[in-house]
């Protein structure tokens, strides 16, 4: 025995589509035509429906905030070595490091322009004043 699809917020009124976000069954006053597919009215899925009618190279997403989590330089260096000693004292100090080599690393940088030979030392936001105590700016 075959239930008949019904929309789900009327009992009464048989379903037209499935929502392509949530995949309810919908009548067609629920339903909302999107370039491919129906959209439900629900906040998320009127969201969905935005994200499928607008044009795919558009999608431009903002920077998230910057996070505790998130690594900050606090020390530059000419020589690799010096970076590894740098992070070796960081360590020491229970302070997680990472180096960042700008010759693999070129963060926008002009395409015509020869990256500087400088090793960055890196360690978590939370812990840059520390980190700074430990190894400070040394150019
Ligand atoms: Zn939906
Ligand atoms: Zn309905």
């Amino acid at each position: 025995m075959t239930q008949p699809n019904v929309c789900q917020n009327h009992f009464n009124e048989k379903a037209l589509s499935l929502c392509h976000h949530c995949q309810g069954y919908f009548c067609s006053k629920c339903l909302n035509e999107g370039r491919e597919f129906y959209f439900c009215s629900k906040p998320d899925c009127l969201k969905a429906l935005q994200d499928e009618t607008k044009a795919p190279s558009e999608e431009n997403k903002p920077n998230p905030p910057m996070t505790m989590e998130d690594w900050v330089t606090v020390a530059i260096y000419y020589e690799r070595a010096s970076a590894e000693a740098g992070s070796e004292r960081l360590r020491e100090h229970g302070i997680e490091s990472r180096i960042v080599d700008e010759r693999t690393i070129p963060p926008g940088l002009p395409p015509d322009e020869e990256p500087e030979g400088n090793v960055e030392l890196q360690v978590r936001a939370a812990d840059t004043h520390s980190a700074m105590k430990v190894v400070g700016f040394n150019l």
